[in-house]
């Protein structure tokens, strides 16, 4: 298993955990490019985006719904928050585990890229 996201998933490498359910794990991203910086990750081993079966769709709603939660528990939910999830190389995803960035606590760049 030399999925790092699994290892974290696995309590094998130690992380800052904010948030656990049956299926996802939410912490705070190693290196923060914003005062919020959480990464939502389902606890199966998912590649990234292309290889989300139809099964594994409502995982995307699930993480979500945690976003939205812990935006609300890091109280940016009213000054706002961005939700990204890279998928391969143009899109700089450097980890491949599925997994989503919910950004916020400062005024984010404007634009996509
Ligand atoms: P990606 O570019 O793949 O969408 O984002 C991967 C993110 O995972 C990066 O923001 C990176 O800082 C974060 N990351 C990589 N390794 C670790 C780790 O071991 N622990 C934590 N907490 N974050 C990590
Ligand atoms: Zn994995």
């Amino acid at each position: 298993m030399d999925c790092i996201f699994c290892q974290i998933v696995a309590g094998k490498i130690p992380s800052d955990i904010i948030y656990q359910d049956k299926e996802l794990v939410a912490f705070r991203d190693i290196h923060p490019v914003a005062p919020t910086h959480v990464l939502i990750v389902p606890k199966k081993h998912i590649p990234d985006l292309v290889h989300l079966s139809e099964a594994d769709l409502p995982v995307i709603a699930r993480m979500v719904k945690a976003a939205n939660q812990l935006a609300k528990q890091e109280g940016i939910s009213q000054s706002g928050y961005r939700l990204v999830i890279n998928c391969g190389t143009d899109a700089g995803q450097v980890v491949p585990h599925l997994h989503m960035h919910l950004l916020g606590g400062r005024r984010l760049v404007d634009g996509l890229a």
